[in-house]
């Protein structure tokens, strides 16, 4: 399973497979720990969960960084399970 987890030094979204314990941001260098960290959503492919973490991307620059609320998070979640039931993968 890959996680989808933001960056605690520069809030950059980024993927992480489930067995790490640590994440190195690519961007700032920032090292987060994934126990305890915020997970947005978890995917069973690294290429979906990379594309989640774009989208994210785009929707915090129009929130100028905002990150999501507690009730924005399960909206999120509950829409990505319906469209990964859809696509087919159970
Ligand atoms: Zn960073």
């Amino acid at each position: 399973m890959f996680l989808v987890i933001r960056c605690g030094g520069c809030s950059h979204m980024m993927t992480a497979p489930d067995y790490r314990h640590h994440m190195l941001c690519p961007v700032c260098g920032v090292t987060t720990a994934l126990e305890g960290t915020r997970v947005y959503v978890t995917c069973r492919e690294r290429a979906v969960a990379e594309n989640i973490a774009e989208q994210l991307v785009r929707i915090f620059a129009r929130r100028h960084g905002k990150d999501l609320t507690e009730e924005e998070l399960h909206m999120l979640r509950q829409r990505f399970a319906a469209w990964e039931r859809q696509s087919g993968w159970f």
